[in-house]
């Protein structure tokens, strides 16, 4: 149970005075949680800079176009003429050095004459600029009198805003939020603290969102450190409550003898890779062991995890147990079971599909064989973990593309059975030292180099004003019988405008090609997006538009193109993962990137990392090192999975001793009784780490 006094910020915004429905809504929006938001997720939207009015210039020393906060005497108002109402508001001010025009729009005279009163003196604050020669400051952020100065705001925290929503409106939240923070207990040690010289959680928060000086607001400083080693310890925490969880029920040594792999190793087309040999060798000894499997199997896009994950599943079921395999999109659990449905039939076993459309009496004749024991292998969603899914006896599950699942969907699917290995595959090739961030300390087995016979994919950056000659290309390729990807970018500010977009392409691309092009997107029904991909693999359509929804794991061998429209608006870990949906097969790829000029520094450097490399574990190293300031989307896209407060690339040194700190805390206080303990549990629910905490209570 959530200790009470954080009850308050688990409240929803309207507990916050000023906040009803229509701002909630808004807020909904900017913190990203559309099922509801907290007075925490509010507190944890952190300010991107500050409004710095320390500058107290004459009129005559103003700098253009920047903030300013000047003492004037207010010399006359000029209302609009009643002929023409629409037109602005001005009040003409002055200091002895120059003038100043205050000009507003839509205002009340009342207002403004309360405001600015004739022959007083004020100090107004906002950006100066020069129109027509005269030196004006349209809408003043702030107007004060001389008595009041003392409490303007000299440094203002700005924060990301969504439409509708202004920053004063965001900082009277935040300022009725933090007014919420209730006297927490110090869980951190004390001497590491104060070696860091970190402030308290509730100092740092207060801190973040009253910058005296917009250093304070620096990701490397000591508020923010403070805060992203909490979350930091708060993740570590978790995994390894979750992994001391997992290894308690000792693990059922599964030990097949081989002949189900075997068969399928000789129905292979191809030979294993040796990464692959020794990935399968690997986890056969961990299942062969009486302890529970734990692993991780990182391999780029393409480098095969699949037959591997396969043999895996074949090594259980040769034990008479089954396995289950969980895709994070129904496209590609449905192209699992297509790729090991045949191998599958060949060894004799028997494999079946379930995702949300599976519906009534097929769904629960599958259910009923499932439970029965007469499928080895179920593929599906996350449909596998609803309660009805009941296996006779699970020994393994395997889950694809795991930085899509939390870690409670991880474990929700090992509960289907006692003590079942876990097998994760992910295609973000991850750096060696964010895989402790993510994973906790999982064992790790790598696919490193990819299947024989393929060749590089020819990677070129194309500014946007080519696009005829790009559209030629494309043609030609398609006239050539070969298959294209064309994507259009996901488009953040609006909901509908990715979708939008590909739909303008698909339709110019239509008019230019007829027939041979397709579209697929998110909001497409899942046997539609379904349909559009088969016909895609199939060569019925030869040129498919797509919104992000091919990023992962779709295998086409036959598709040779990818076009990548605005590239500059992705992160590269989603670019490489996009460009591995070609250079599958034995043709020469080329990979298009096509993005809008001029390129910022950090688009350009992505840009000119794809066309050196093709090697994710590399691309993934130099994604870490650029991401930063100014690349929110690139970070957001990059399918890390979110930290709320940690940036990894400025925190990740704090990753190691948070790791230790949870390990000794842990090893002292398994129960999280102590002092100590009771503190760090209400670290864990600040987080929202507290999943970790009912496996506590389970024992
Ligand atoms: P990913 O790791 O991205 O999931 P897949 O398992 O989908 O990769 O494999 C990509 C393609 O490579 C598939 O078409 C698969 O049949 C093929 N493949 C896998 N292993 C080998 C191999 N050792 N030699 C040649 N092709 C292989
Ligand atoms: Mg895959």
């Amino acid at each position: 149970m959530r200790p009470s006094r954080l009850d308050p910020l688990f409240a929803s915004l309207p507990s916050l005075p000023g906040i009803g429905p229509k701002l909630e809504r808004l807020f909904r929006r900017l913190l990203g949680r559309e099922d509801g938001a907290r007075v925490i997720d509010l507190l944890f939207h952190l300010p991107t800079g500050v409004v710095d009015r320390r500058a107290r210039p004459k009129l005559a020393e103003t700098v253009p176009d920047t903030v300013a906060t000047v003492r004037v005497t207010v010399d006359r108002h000029r209302p609009p003429p009643p002929n023409r109402p629409r037109a602005p508001y001005q009040i003409h001010a002055s200091d002895e050095t120059g003038d100043l025009i205050l000009t507003f729009f839509n205002a009340r005279r009342d207002y403004l004459e309360k405001l600015l009163p004739v022959g007083e003196t004020r100090y107004v604050s906002g950006i100066i600029a020069l129109y027509d020669g005269m030196r004006q400051m349209v809408h003043p952020d702030r107007v004060v009198s001389e008595a009041d100065l003392a409490s303007l705001p000299l440094v203002e925290p700005v924060y990301p805003l969504t439409e509708g929503l202004g920053v004063n409106q965001v900082r009277k939240a935040v300022q009725a939020g933090l007014a919420k923070v209730p006297e927490l207990p110090e869980w951190q040690d004390a001497a590491w603290l104060s070696a860091h010289k970190w402030p308290s959680f509730t100092a740092a928060l207060d801190g973040l969102h009253h910058p005296g000086d917009p250093a304070e607001l620096r990701p490397e400083g000591a508020a923010w450190s403070r805060l992203a080693y909490d979350e930091l310890l708060a993740g570590q925490l978790a995994l390894a409550l979750v992994r001391a969880h997992m290894r308690r029920p000792a693990g059922q040594a599964t030990a097949g003898d081989g002949r189900l792999r075997q068969a399928i190793v000789e129905a292979l087309p191809y030979s294993l890779t040796a990464s692959q040999a020794r990935a399968d060798a690997e986890i056969v000894a961990d299942l062969g062991r009486p302890l529970r499997m734990l692993r991780l199997l990182q391999g780029d896009v393409g480098s095969g995890k699949t037959v591997v994950a396969l043999l895996a599943a074949a090594a259980v079921i040769e034990a008479g147990r089954q396995a289950a395999l969980m895709a994070p999109t129904e496209i590609l659990a449905r192209q699992h079971l297509k790729t090991i449905g045949p191998l599958a039939d060949t060894a004799g076993l028997r494999v079946a599909l379930l995702t949300g459309r599976e519906r009534g009496r097929e769904r629960a004749d599958l259910l009923d064989r499932l439970a029965a024991g007469e499928i080895d292998l179920l593929i599906g969603t996350h449909a596998l973990f609803q309660e009805e899914v009941a296996f006779r006896d699970l020994a393994l599950a395997i889950v694809d593309e795991q930085h899509r699942f939390g870690v409670h969907q991880r474990l929700a699917l090992a509960q289907k059975g006692a003590a079942v290995d876990v097998l994760v595959l992910t295609a973000t090739p991850i750096p060696r030292t964010l895989v402790l961030a993510y994973f906790g300390d999982m064992d790790v087995s790598q696919l490193r180099e990819k299947p024989a016979g393929r060749q590089p994919v020819d990677t070129r950056a194309v500014p946007l004003d080519r696009l005829a000659e790009v559209v030629e290309a494309v043609g030609r390729a398609v006239a050539r019988g070969e298959r294209a990807y064309w994507v259009c970018p996901l488009i953040e500010e609006s909901e509908t405008g990715d979708l939008a977009a590909a739909q303008d392409r698909f339709e110019a691309l239509r008019a230019r090609f007829g027939s041979d092009v397709d579209l697929v997107h998110g909001r497409l029904r899942g046997a539609e997006k379904d349909a559009a991909m088969a016909r895609f693999a199939a060569g019925e359509t030869r040129l498919l538009v797509a919104t992000t929804v091919i990023e992962v794991g779709v295998d086409v061998p036959e598709a040779t193109v990818m076009v990548i429209e605005h590239a500059e608006r992705f992160g590269l870990a989603q670019l490489h993962q996009l460009r591995g949906r070609i250079g599958r097969g034995r043709a020469r790829s080329t990979c298009l990137l096509l993005y809008r000029a001029p390129l910022g520094e950090t688009a350009k450097a992505r840009i000119a990392i794809m066309r050196e490399t093709e090697d994710g574990f590399r691309i993934a190293e130099e994604d870490l090192r650029l991401r930063g300031e100014g690349d929110v989307l690139g970070v957001r896209q990059s399918g890390m999975p979110g930290f709320r407060v940690a940036r990894i690339e400025v925190h990740g040194a704090l990753l190691e001793p948070a790791r230790k700190d949870a390990q000794l805390t842990l090893a002292r206080d398994p129960s999280l009784t102590s002092e100590r303990g009771e503190a760090l549990r209400h670290l864990l629910y600040l987080f929202e780490r507290d999943e970790a905490i009912r496996l506590l209570r389970a024992g």
